[in-house]
């Protein structure tokens, strides 16, 4: 037996050289206080959720004390910052407690964020007011069942210290999960120094991690690369699917594993426009919902740029390998996205003509400003009419220049045939009635931060479980912002 405190770690990236990382420990806070603990998540993890909600697990996601077998450290990496180089960043406000394999043989960075200064903070404190840290904690856990690869929350704990932005808040701290925490970024900060065995060293360890089959290739950096080109064309793809705008797509922020990371100033776009933004650092929309491939592309170049002396001993043959695997994302973008607005209009193949009809679908939406996630999730319920299916029609009434379009859409099913009542239950599964609302989000942030009443953020959690399954009761969770509701501007 292993007791409840006992957590399975097996650290990997501790083990790299000094240069990677600063050892240092979380710094306490007051008062460790539980908000929740993802219990689901845990047991995936092989983690006692009874431990983790008791005092002595309180403590410890709150930094207070160290889980047996951990190796607390604060990584380095640079990155391109809204396009500009910056040569030293890392983990300014976050800890990686170290990794754990879970029972099904995974392996999960553990990291608390919010946990203090590291040598990396520069001005800032190292904190996490409460509201990122709801925020994260709600968005992340939506994407993850909404089929989105992305970094998890495991807890959320209060502190009973104040942070200080531009007001006077409680703060909290996130225990993060994700296959890994390593970035574009992580590669420049070594290619910056021209530190080619650092590279060598990261590239390895990326690959053991996460692209195993790339150790056998011919050119194992060259098939990283393409790996995680590959997992960025379909990453991209989902977010655009869901009128995901992450926010702040900094190389930074980009992980290796292809999954999302740093939920800052992300939305969901309710009313569709492809220039959507809502951060408000972003003054030039570098980061609107249609940028989002084209951002995903010039990070993936930077990647391939640091790996440069790892592809070839000759650099003008390393910069042809370099390129022609770049130059691949955007037909590995279409193609996913494709593959995603197919599974959406409730298609199986792709046919001659669907081109024009998804595009004069989307122009149509965007004149239209409909709301995204409702106009597909109705776009279902037509599939099959007269089905017993939970319907949002009276949530979504559809304008009247959408009838000529909805017609040759029918037609276009028809035309590829299968029973109407399974397309309908596919484009269930791949339109969402619930996505996390920013009013939504905005307003479970504003009921614990003002009244220390926690309930909207745990209900909205919970209804966000199931984001496929409509159900009339809950019909305020999938209905669009009342015009007072909007919520027009994120804060990191
Ligand atoms: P982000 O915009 O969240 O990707 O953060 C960019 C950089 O700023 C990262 O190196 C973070 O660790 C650092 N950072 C952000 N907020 C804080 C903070 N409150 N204290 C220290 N470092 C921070
Ligand atoms: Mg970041
Ligand atoms: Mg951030």
């Amino acid at each position: 037996m292993t007791s409840p405190s006992h957590w399975p770690f097996d650290n990997s990236y501790a083990n790299l050289p000094g240069q990677f990382y600063s050892r240092l420990e979380p710094s306490p806070v007051t008062r460790p206080g539980p908000i929740r603990i993802n219990r689901e998540l845990a047991a995936e993890l092989g983690l006692d959720a009874d431990w983790l909600a008791s005092g002595a697990g309180t403590r410890v996601l709150a930094g207070n004390a160290l889980p047996a077998g951990a190796e607390p450290l604060a990584a380095v990496y640079a990155g391109h910052q809204f396009g500009g180089f910056n040569p030293q960043l890392g983990d300014g406000r976050a800890i990686l407690l170290g990794e754990v394999v879970s029972p099904s043989g995974e392996r999960f960075d553990i990291q608390l964020k919010g946990s203090g200064r590291t040598p990396y903070s520069r001005g800032g404190d190292g904190r996490s007011p409460l509201g990122p840290v709801l925020r994260e904690y709600i968005v992340s856990e939506a994407m993850h069942v909404l089929g989105v690869p992305t970094s998890r929350a495991l807890a959320a704990v209060t502190t009973g210290d104040t942070v200080y932005r531009d007001r006077a808040l409680p703060g909290a701290v996130l225990t993060r999960v994700a296959r890994s925490h390593i970035r574009i970024g992580s590669f420049e900060f070594f290619a910056a120094r021209r530190d080619t065995g650092a590279l060598q060293q990261l590239a390895d360890h990326v690959i053991a991690r996460h692209y195993p089959e790339a150790a056998s290739a011919a050119n194992p950096a060259l098939a990283l690369l393409e790996g995680v080109i590959r997992r960025q064309a379909a990453l991209v793809s989902r977010w655009q699917l869901l009128g995901f705008i992450h926010g702040v797509m900094n190389t930074d922020n980009m992980l290796l594993s292809g999954e999302t990371i740093d939920y800052g100033p992300c939305a969901f776009m309710d009313d569709f426009h492809p220039e959507t933004v809502f951060s408000s650092i972003d003054h030039n929309g570098r980061y609107a919902w249609c940028n989002q491939p084209s951002i995903a592309h010039w990070n993936l170049s930077v990647l391939a740029q640091c790996l440069l002396p790892l592809l070839h001993q000759d650099e003008q043959e390393g910069v042809k390998l370099a390129q022609a695997a770049v130059d691949r994302f955007p037909e590995q973008f279409l193609a996913a996205h494709q593959a995603g607005v197919n599974r959406k209009l409730g298609w199986q193949q792709s046919r001659d003509g669907d081109r024009e009809l998804v595009e004069e679908l989307f122009e149509l939406m965007a004149a239209e400003r409909v709301d995204f996630t409702l106009f597909f999730r109705r776009l279902a319920d037509f599939a099959a009419p007269a089905s017993a299916a939970p319907k949002v029609e009276e949530l979504m009434p559809l304008p009247a220049r959408f009838l000529p379009w909805m017609q040759r859409w029918q037609a276009r099913c028809d035309a590829e045939g299968g029973n109407p009542e399974q397309r309908q239950a596919a484009m269930y599964q791949a339109n969402p009635a619930f996505i996390p609302r920013n009013h939504l989000v905005e307003a479970a942030i504003a009921a614990a931060v003002e009244r220390e009443d926690f309930q909207p953020f745990h209900s909205l959690v919970k209804r966000l479980r199931n984001p496929f399954d409509y159900e009339l009761a809950d019909r305020r969770y999938a209905l669009p912002p009342q015009p007072s509701e909007v919520v027009h501007q994120t804060f990191c």
